[in-house]
């Protein structure tokens, strides 16, 4: 029964209903699972491990909710570098074609060491392509040597160019093999048990790249199981035409058509909501993963995140494939999310006196977002805050840096508003998956250089 003391932190976010904040603060971590948070000296004074926090704000783990892992491979790749989303994918599909299992491999692991130090403790990826017998699999097991919960989406693109979808007919897969893939991977691996390290979501690509009995039958499928549903809607103005030709309706409106609206779904991007569709997602409880750096990265736009938030829409971060953002850093994204819904704000008239009550997005409403916001898209009481019962998720940065000098009167607004640093701590239920600042699984000298050497032969061939 191993227990694990975190103690003396400057100031712990708990992200609990309350949101208290609390001075001095610590964890009773027993098994993997929180029993107790409050100010150290009120918390047990023993325990098999002991961590001293001194000069450390403590968060609770950040929540990753849409990524393409595989995408680290191609990042910056010149063609693409300055075009548009349907572009940009026609650019790359064919590079991505090249991928082998191992680049599956290396790549999972890149971007949730990444990830990890920039304090993700859960991350959700989007794998929609499986070329030369690459499979889900080989991600799974390659993030179960990292240790940050997955949510593998088993993604698939079955609408080639030949049948009026965007991606080439070489990448594309037969329906019945998706299907039936899917449920072995559901059977291999999903697991919904409190403190689940992999979770297994139906994610066919997008409107575009999918027919519309493919959406119908995951959902059906992910209903049966229990397991929740992902796709990209809504980031373009190119996606909404697409939509309104291919099926004669909007977005949102093709979901329903398709069965794919209800609390077990959660969309990327939805950067082109109106304003009734806002309120089908409230309604229904669907979630978005908001991807600020993709969405500015591809010249996109910006989302109604506010908007969404007043409606009562559950908004998580997501940093989005890294050929579109191109990194993967979760405390860099929680402050372009902050900075973006400002400038969305300003442009639709807050910088005029007059409109000053308008709301804006704060340090602490974009944390919610990365913490607890992003829990409840994947679906997950279990994370997300720093409360008893609660998976001992947490990640822990040293304020005694020149990133955060001057602004210590307010550390956890530092967190967001100043520069992303790396964080020093990050431990996923109970274990160090980052620890002084360095990898606890990898060797990351070794693990860069192999990683330069995949994508190089991706780019080269
Ligand atoms: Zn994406």
């Amino acid at each position: 029964m191993p227990t694990l003391l975190v103690k003396n932190a400057q100031v712990l976010v708990t992200m609990d209903n309350h949101r208290h904040e609390i001075e001095n603060g610590g964890i009773f971590i027993k098994d993997g699972f929180i029993k107790a948070v409050g100010k150290s000296d009120q918390l047990p004074s023993k325990a098999d491990q002991i961590l001293d926090l001194k000069g450390h704000i403590v968060l609770p783990g950040l929540v990753n909710t849409h990524h393409h892992f595989y995408q680290t491979l191609t990042r910056v790749v010149p063609d693409a570098q300055d075009a548009n989303l349907f572009n940009w994918l026609k650019t790359l599909y064919p590079i991505w074609a090249r991928m082998r299992p191992e680049d599956i491999r290396v790549s999972t692991q890149t971007a949730l060491a990444e990830l990890a130090l920039s304090g993700c403790t859960t991350a959700s990826d989007h794998l929609y392509l499986f070329p030369n017998g690459s499979k889900l699999d080989d991600e799974i097991e390659a993030a179960l040597e990292i240790g940050v919960r997955l949510h593998a989406s088993r993604g698939s693109m079955s609408l080639g160019e030949s049948k009026g979808g965007l991606p080439p007919d070489s990448v594309v897969e037969d329906e019945d093999q998706i299907l039936k893939d899917s449920l072995r991977l559901i059977e291999a691996y999903h697991d919904s048990q409190p403190g689940s390290m992999t979770q297994i979501v139906l994610a066919p690509c997008s409107p575009f790249s999918v027919t519309g009995d493919l959406m119908r039958e995951s959902a059906a499928l992910a209903r049966q199981y229990g397991v929740q549903l992902h796709t990209h809607l809504a980031e373009t103005e190119d996606e909404v035409d697409f939509t309104i030709q291919k099926f004669g309706k909007r977005p949102v409106a093709y979901m329903e058509e398709v069965d794919w609206i209800g609390p077990d779904v959660w969309f990327a991007h939805s950067v082109y909501l109106d304003e009734g569709e806002i309120g089908v997602y409230a309604e229904h409880g669907c979630g978005v993963a908001h991807c600020p750096n993709s969405n500015m990265r591809l010249a996109s736009g910006a989302a109604p995140i506010l908007d969404m938030l007043a409606a009562g829409v559950n908004v998580g971060i997501g940093v989005d494939g890294s050929a579109s953002n191109d990194g993967s850093h979760l405390l860099e994204e929680t402050r372009q999310a902050m900075l973006l819904a400002r400038l969305r704000a300003g442009i639709q008239g807050a910088s005029r006196s007059g409109k000053s009550d308008q709301k804006i997005m704060t340090a602490r409403g974009a944390l919610e977002l990365a913490t607890i916001g992003g829990a409840a898209v994947l679906g997950r009481s279990d994370i997300g805050s720093l409360e008893p019962g609660k998976a001992a998720d947490f990640t822990a940065i040293n304020l005694n840096r020149i990133d955060y000098a001057g602004a210590l009167h307010d550390p956890v607004a530092a967190v967001a508003f100043c520069a992303p640093v790396k964080v020093d701590y990050t431990v996923v239920g109970g274990k160090f998956v980052v620890k002084d600042g360095q990898l606890t699984s990898l060797d990351l000298p070794v693990q860069i250089e192999k990683h330069n050497q995949a994508a190089a032969r991706l780019l080269n061939n």
